[in-house]
C-alpha cells in the first residue's frame, strides 16, 4: 500500500439495545457496531477514528451514535434516541469532509475549506470532528510551506 494517505479498518460488533427507531412503530432491539479506522500519512498512523454504530433489528436501518457503544448501553431511552444520527444525513457530511481531507495541499483554499467543515461538523460525530480537524490542520501546514516559499528570498 505504497500511498500518501492509507486507512486501516476493524469492525467489532456487539452490545444490543432498545432504540426508538423513526421507521419502525415501535422500540426495537439494535445491534450496536463500532468501527475502528486508523489513517495513516506516509505510513505514519495520525489518527483513529472510533464510530458506532446501531443497526435496527425491525427495519435493518443504520444510525450512526455520537457516543461509543459502552456509554449508549448505560444511557436511558430518551438521552440514547437523541445521540442516534440518521445515515442520510450522515452522508453529505462525510463528503464535504473527505473533500477538505483532499483539497487540504492547496495553499489557503484548503485550510479556508478545513475550517468551514470542522465548524460545521464538529458536533456530528467523534470522528467527522477529527477527520475535519485533521484536514484543517494540514491545510494550515500547506498554507505556511506555502507562504514561506512565497516569502524566502530564493538566491
Ligand atoms: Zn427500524
Amino acid at each position: 500500500m505504497a500511498v500518501f494517505l492509507g486507512v486501516e479498518s476493524q469492525v467489532a460488533s456487539g452490545t444490543e439495545v432498545e432504540i426508538g427507531c423513526p421507521v419502525c412503530p415501535r422500540r426495537q432491539q439494535a445491534r450496536l457496531e463500532e468501527r475502528r479506522d486508523r489513517f495513516y500519512v506516509l505510513f505514519v498512523p495520525v489518527l483513529t477514528v472510533r464510530n458506532t454504530y446501531a443497526r435496527c433489528g425491525g427495519c435493518g436501518s443504520t444510525y450512526m451514535a455520537r457516543a461509543a457503544a459502552e456509554k449508549l448501553a448505560t444511557m436511558p431511552p430518551e438521552e440514547l434516541d437523541a445521540a442516534l444520527v440518521p445515515m442520510g444525513s450522515m452522508l453529505l457530511a462525510r463528503w464535504l469532509v473527505l473533500l477538505a481531507l483532499l483539497a487540504c495541499w492547496l495553499p489557503v483554499v484548503g485550510l479556508l475549506v478545513g475550517l468551514w467543515v470542522w465548524r460545521r461538523y464538529r458536533r456530528l460525530t467523534p470522528g467527522l470532528a477529527a477527520i475535519s480537524w485533521l484536514a484543517m490542520a494540514l491545510g494550515a501546514v500547506f498554507t505556511i510551506i506555502f507562504v514561506v516559499i512565497m516569502i524566502h528570498p530564493w538566491e
